[in-house]
């Protein structure tokens, strides 16, 4: 087993090893140190509207099958991401058929790195094969048109999450950020609590109310997820959890995937957001200008990413780890996750994890914070594949 310290200088030493030139056709081996289960990777729309090919290694992205390796990744949960406010629920469950089928095809063309993740022990045959499990997230209850055969449809298609809310209200369940639905879980939201405890789908309440939060911990008879969200007492965002939150995330067995967000991770970069605003509707007219031109669209959008953080600077990683800290103080080191949303936040995530590939420095700050080795996995995905395993017990 390996000290504290010793894994600060396994990420080095890992860090170095990528920088070495490499055997043009190395054998897929299982990378050095912790079990990283990411809860929350946002690459499937971008490879979808940009045409991004994972193999390819390019600047603009955030997540590619490269980075992955570096990153020393053993599974992830690619999310399906559609808008809640600007599509009915029709083209919603359209648009999500569309980019699970970007998934699954993208998958498919890279049977050496990838491979379709469906359960926890797809997890640990990641780990020892050397292969990356790939899992659905559903990123948004409208996405059922609150429909239970929808739902049940979504789970044999391979997703293994969904999150109840996304921006925007469901119409069954109330969201973080907006009050014109449902402040908690209707009686048809129980339901769909129930079913998804009943298919072995975990439930993420990562873009939800708080009063939702409350509903579905005590709905629900599995453990639950926030993928991607942080800590209020650090950062007064909206999605943040509470303490009382965490507390109850505890008590419900759950994990909260902290994310990489920076406005979510603190308040005064919050607060400089509003300097975007300029830049952000370029995108816009960028997205128009390059629609036939996929490449130049990427490179035009990085540009712009560049143009804001040069606008409103970066997040120290110490930051991060703040909330990562917090959360296992408050709740308790089985409790706390990584969902990096990684590819949906830009250059908006702290200085040193600029992609996931970055993911050792991360481990490393952990080390430095005097979190041991077993606590490390735990954070990086030993936590998450319990949950995992909870869901599918309660299940069967
Ligand atoms: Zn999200």
């Amino acid at each position: 087993m390996l000290t504290r310290r010793e894994w600060g200088v396994s990420a080095a030493a890992l860090l170095g090893a990528c920088a070495a030139p490499r055997d043009p056709s190395p054998e897929p081996e299982a990378p050095a140190g912790p079990l990283y289960v990411d809860l929350h990777i946002d690459t499937p729309s971008r490879i979808l509207n940009e045409g991004l090919d994972l193999a390819e290694s390019r600047e603009y992205t955030h997540v590619d099958i490269p980075k992955m390796r570096k990153g020393g990744l053993h599974a992830g949960f690619f999310a399906v991401s559609t808008s809640a406010r600007s599509q009915t629920p029709l083209e919603a469950v359209k648009q999500a058929l569309r980019i699970i089928d970007t998934i699954v095809e993208e998958v498919r063309r890279h049977p050496a790195e990838l491979f379709m993740g469906t359960t926890a022990d797809d997890v640990a045959s990641a780990r020892s094969g050397g292969k990356i499990a790939v899992f659905i997230g559903v990123e948004g209850g409208h996405m059922i048109d609150s429909s239970l055969e929808v739902l049940r449809q979504l789970y044999r298609l391979g997703a293994r999450y969904m999150g109840l809310t996304h921006s925007g209200n469901t119409p069954w369940v109330g969201a973080a950020e907006y009050d014109d639905g449902p402040a908690g879980l209707t009686d048809f939201g129980r339901e769909v609590v129930k079913e998804m405890n009943r298919l072995g789908m975990m439930i993420d309440m990562s873009h939800a109310s708080d009063r939702a939060f409350y509903d579905v911990v005590e709905t629900s008879a599995a453990p639950i997820l926030n993928t991607h969200a942080a800590c209020r007492a650090v950062a007064g965002h909206p999605r943040n959890l509470t303490d009382d939150m965490l507390k109850a995330l505890a008590q419900n067995g759950g994990v909260l995937g902290v994310a990489y967000y920076a406005a979510m991770l603190d308040d005064d970069y919050r607060s400089r957001l509003p300097q975007l605003r300029e830049i952000g509707r370029r995108r816009g007219a960028v997205r128009k200008q390059f629609a036939d031109d996929k490449q130049r669209l990427s490179e035009e959008l990085w540009k712009l990413e560049k143009a804001e953080v040069e606008k409103i600077g970066r997040l120290p990683l110490a930051r991060l780890a703040d909330h990562i800290e917090h959360a296992a103080t408050v709740a308790g080191i089985d409790h706390v996750g990584i969902g990096c949303d990684y590819d949906s936040v830009g250059l908006k995530v702290p200085a040193g994890l600029d992609d996931i590939g970055e993911t050792p420095n991360l481990v490393a700050a952990l080390g430095e914070r005097g979190f041991s080795a077993d606590e490390v996995e735990k954070i990086m995905g030993g936590n998450a594949l319990r949950v995992m395993r909870k869901a599918e017990e309660a299940a069967a």
